[in-house]
């Protein structure tokens, strides 16, 4: 109500000002201090959207300098052939340093259109031209999807916890965001991202005539849960009875952990048509700053995502694209081996997931072991009564208790509850979220802090 009547004030101020410039010529001193907030504030549709998680706490880590397990960027595991690629390419020629296709990089999307008729399991080769989009990180991928199919007054169903973009791209394009939680299930003993479970009933019961599309992210961040095959046929049996697009955010695929199996959303029967798979070389080469995704799915979709991205940022990095062609082209002649990035990554992550769970465990806080990704969420609670958190102000006691880790113990994690709508805050508060995909001196480096701070707590 506030908003509206301010905006209409504004609104009238602003006409009055015009009459007056149309009956006496332009003078400066009638541009009101109203017209001028008007003129030069955020654009309404971004109101509410200020807060951040990564500006707050990238911005926390500049200033205080601790060791970083917050944002997920590797400092080990890189491969480094495919680092080598982009110092090739650039010298290689002149045409691999200016605009390519607009879609996507015609080597580029030719791999991965090989690689995903693979890894969907598909009938007919997927056609690189229509079928694949190049976006500007997995990122840009989401929002074409989410831009490109919302329109004002649809419902779009979140499973949470949900990497935090999605809710805002959702309310950008008009839509209203629909939240269902995964929920803990187990409070003893060893905990796996597995005992986090989603109510298929509860799910039922948030789909009306308005839903338009679930988002959701398999392997999870931040809690690493990697779904069943069950699970996952249960939310397709929903989503086709009901008619529903997907949106399946997958960029971790490739990090899967002990049996877990990776099950693409769009392999499943009758799911092709209507998913469309989200991915990121960011992701699977280790190279985050490299900021380049993509979207998978049928025509007519990537059409749909094609049009949000031709009147966006148009066309990718060529170098870059070019770089991650040749990166996915040596993969696929290794595919299945031991040798192949996509399996040895899994193997050598596990390793650092099982020695930050101890190391976490050891401190008091208790690990909830992913299936997969590079995250891992520990509950700090049994440790809450032993700090002393009033130097802080966030209201969420995740927050007050990640910053005052990064500022006193020189450790920083990312607080769960970001990834949570508000309503569902409280079912990550207890818990912080580390990046594991990190040399093992980091690790170490991190296992000297906490060690340091458990002999202070006893
Ligand atoms: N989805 C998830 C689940 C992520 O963790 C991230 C962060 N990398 C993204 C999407 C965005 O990926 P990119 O860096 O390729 O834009
Ligand atoms: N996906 C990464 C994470 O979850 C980084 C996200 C970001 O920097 N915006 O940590």
């Amino acid at each position: 109500m506030m908003m509206s009547s301010l905006r209409i004030l504004c609104r009238s101020g602003l006409r009055q000002s015009h009459a007056a410039m149309t009956q006496r010529g332009v003078d400066k001193t009638l541009y009101t201090d109203s017209t001028r907030m008007n003129k030069f504030s955020l654009a309404d549709k971004y109101h509410g959207l200020e807060k951040n998680v990564w500006v707050e706490f990238i911005q926390l880590a500049l200033e205080y300098k601790p060791l970083n397990l917050g944002q997920g960027f590797p400092d080990d595991l890189v491969p480094y052939n495919v680092l080598d690629s982009l110092s090739e390419v650039a010298k290689e020629s002149v045409f691999l340093n200016q605009y390519t296709r607009g879609f996507g990089h015609p080597r580029l999307v030719t791999a991965l259109a090989e690689l995903y008729t693979k890894l969907l399991n598909r009938p007919q080769d997927l056609d690189p031209m229509k079928e694949v989009l190049v976006t500007d990180g997995a990122y840009e991928a989401l929002f074409t999807a989410i831009l490109g199919h919302i329109n004002p007054g649809d419902e779009v169903i979140i499973i949470e916890p949900y990497f935090d973009c999605y809710e805002p791209m959702v309310r950008l394009a008009g839509g209203t965001p629909v939240f269902i939680s995964l929920k803990p299930t187990k409070t003893d003993g060893v905990i796996s991202s597995a005992d986090w479970k989603l109510d298929m009933t509860e799910l039922q019961s948030k789909i009306s005539p308005k839903t338009k599309a679930i988002i959701y992210n398999n392997p999870n961040n931040p809690l690493g849960k990697v779904f069943t095959r069950d699970e996952i046929t249960s939310i397709c049996n929903l989503v086709i009875d009901n008619d529903i697009l997907m949106i399946s955010d997958e960029v971790y695929e490739h990090m899967v952990f002990d049996d877990s199996k990776m099950i693409r959303m769009a392999e499943m029967p009758g799911m092709w048509d209507r998913t469309i798979t989200i991915g990121s070389a960011g992701k699977t080469f280790s190279v985050t700053g490299w900021k380049l995704g993509w979207a998978v799915g049928p025509a007519n979709l990537i059409s749909n995502c094609g049009v949000v991205h031709q009147n966006c940022v148009y066309t990718c990095p060529t170098p870059i694209q070019e770089a991650v062609a040749r990166g996915f082209e040596k993969e696929m002649t290794r595919m299945g081996s031991e040798e192949c990035y996509f399996r040895s990554i899994s193997v050598d992550l596990q390793k650092k997931r099982d020695y930050l769970a101890k190391v976490l465990t050891d401190v008091g806080m208790r690990p909830v072991i992913p299936e997969g990704g590079y995250f891992m969420m520990a509950d700090w609670s049994e440790l809450a009564g032993k700090i002393d958190l009033s130097t802080e102000t966030d209201t969420a006691r995740d927050y007050r208790f990640t910053k005052w880790l990064s500022k006193n113990k020189k450790l920083q994690g990312i607080p769960p509850s970001a990834f949570f709508c508000q309503e569902h805050k409280s079912i990550g508060e207890d818990y912080i979220r580390f990046c594991f995909i990190k040399h093992d001196d980091s690790l170490k480096k991190a296992e000297e802090i906490l060690q340091g701070w458990r002999k202070e707590l006893n």
